[in-house]
């Protein structure tokens, strides 16, 4: 006899454990299967001779006041997370340091400009709901045009639209960047959690366990079992099986379909709309572990220089025309809770836009190169680095190891998002591929939100 639960959740990155930490909450009988040792997916953490490196994450954008947060209270854990303020974002163009602020960008720009950058930012800030709501499939470039031609106003916003959703600002929706960045300006609350990013899993999981739930490892699911047009159950690689009524895919939403269940059970036109999604764009990280602190910065975002308006950081996504320095987002972890490291050591991280596949011998130069350039003192006291490349990211979550999931472009976002029903009957997804808003692990959470207001009906 296999195992029977009220819902079967595949997969423990953020959207699983969130949907996992809600339906618990809520009475629900609640497994987890996840293939990894380690729990968390995209946000997860390992251990390597004394730190604690994160997979990919390095900042979450609202910290406790955003959705991640909010999964923590609505489940009667509102301490579950230990979060950690970002104190003073800095940032770098060329060896030209000031503090991340709107008035040290507006003084980046000609005076002549500095009118309809101010303009701009007041529009993001006093646009009417309505006026949003009406910008979903309005590219964030053009939008802007409205404003500036300015291409370091372009920059600018291109950069932040690829730290918030790893697509470039020619693609992305105007209305989910105004929302994030509304949101980001408004709460003030960007954070880190003190254990290193996979602590936010463990304390949705702790909350599973609580409510009765449970997770396994090590289980990778093979197939969804699907019984008079109903999803039922799941079979994992060894041959075991459960069994529920209700079953979520946080797994990559097009394996879920072509492989996990079958096309055969889809309308075709649902399977050719999941073929045709495109993920967002891939990070590379460069992870430095020095054998004494050479910074009391938290975050840098670093720029090798001032020209251009961001489009050849396209150029590097897709034809991958190497500078000798790129540009990125550095965070030092262990600036935010010391015990990610050996006593008196610090761990920094470099993270860039890259294509899927590149020659990486080439990259670790260039983001070595780039690393030295913001921090010459490192020199000499470096005791490892390492590159966590997309194909590592892949192995571990899957979807080519892109950043974000289904990315937010304007022909993927709100109502042409996939959403968390699936049209099988008992098949929904919680992950950064269906529903939600938001930027990185907030859009998972908040898909998973989604999901159990869906399946709640609250
Ligand atoms: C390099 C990098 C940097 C990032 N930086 C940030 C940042 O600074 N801030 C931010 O908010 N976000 C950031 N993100 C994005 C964020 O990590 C993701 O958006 C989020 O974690 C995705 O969560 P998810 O719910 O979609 O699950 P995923 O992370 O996609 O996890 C899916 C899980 O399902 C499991 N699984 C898949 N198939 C099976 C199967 N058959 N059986 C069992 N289990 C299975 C996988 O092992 C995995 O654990 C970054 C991502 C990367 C890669």
């Amino acid at each position: 006899m296999s195992e029977s639960y009220d819902v079967i959740i595949i997969g423990s990155g953020i959207g699983g454990v969130a949907a996992g930490a809600l339906l618990a909450h809520s009475g629900y009988k609640t497994l987890i299967l996840e293939k990894n040792r380690l729990v968390g997916g995209r946000c997860s953490s390992y251990e390597k001779d004394g730190f604690i490196v994160d997979l990919g994450v390095h900042l979450f954008g609202v910290g406790d006041k955003g959705s991640l947060g909010d999964i923590c209270r609505s489940v009667g854990m509102p301490n579950a997370i230990d979060w950690v303020t970002v104190d003073q974002p800095i940032l770098q163009v060329g060896n030209k340091t000031e503090k991340y602020s709107r008035a040290n960008m507006m003084g980046t720009v000609p005076e002549e400009e500095s009118g309809n950058l101010g303009r701009l930012f007041m529009e993001i800030v006093q646009i009417s709901e309505e006026e949003i709501e009406s910008l979903w499939y309005v590219p964030l470039k053009d939008w802007i045009s409205r404003f500036t031609t300015h291409p370091q106003v372009h920059l600018f916003f291109n950069m932040i639209c690829g730290q918030y959703f790893c697509v470039g600002s020619a693609e992305a929706s105007t209305t989910e960047f105004i929302r994030c960045f509304r949101e980001v300006l408004t709460a003030k609350s960007s954070a880190y959690p003190r254990g290193g990013c996979v602590s936010i899993p463990k304390a949705y999981l702790a909350a599973v366990e609580k409510y009765g739930g449970r997770c396994i490892t090590r289980a990778p699911v093979k197939k969804v079992i699907v019984d008079n047009n109903a999803a039922a159950g799941v079979r994992l690689e060894d041959g075991t099986e459960f069994r529920a009524p209700l079953i979520v895919a946080n797994a990559d939403i097009k394996s879920t379909v072509s492989d996990l269940v079958g096309e055969e059970h889809f309308p075709s036109d649902y399977v050719d709309r999941v073929k045709a999604l495109t993920w967002s764009l891939h990070v590379i990280g460069l992870k430095v572990a020095l054998n004494e602190k050479i910074t009391d910065h938290q975050l840098v975002l670093y720029r090798p220089h001032g020209d251009g308006d961001g489009s050849d950081i396209e150029d590097k996504f897709y034809q991958a025309k190497l500078p000798d320095r790129v540009g990125g987002m550095i965070t030092a972890p262990t600036n935010y809770d010391p015990s990610l490291a050996p006593p008196g050591h610090q761990m920094i991280f470099f993270g860039t836009a890259c294509p899927a596949k590149a020659d990486w011998k080439k990259w670790e130069r260039v983001l070595l190169n780039s690393f030295y350039s913001v921090y010459p003192d490192a020199k000499g006291k470096v005791l490892w680095h390492r590159l966590d490349t997309p194909g590592i990211i892949n192995a571990f979550a899957g979807e080519t190891g892109n950043v974000i999931g289904v990315a937010q472009t304007v022909n993927q976002i709100h109502q042409l998002r996939p959403s968390v029903v699936s049209p099988l009957k008992g098949l929904y997804f919680a992950s950064g591929e269906a529903g939600g808003h938001g930027i990185g692990t907030e859009l998972a959470a908040d898909s998973a939100r989604e999901l159990f207001r869906v399946l709640t009906k609250k």
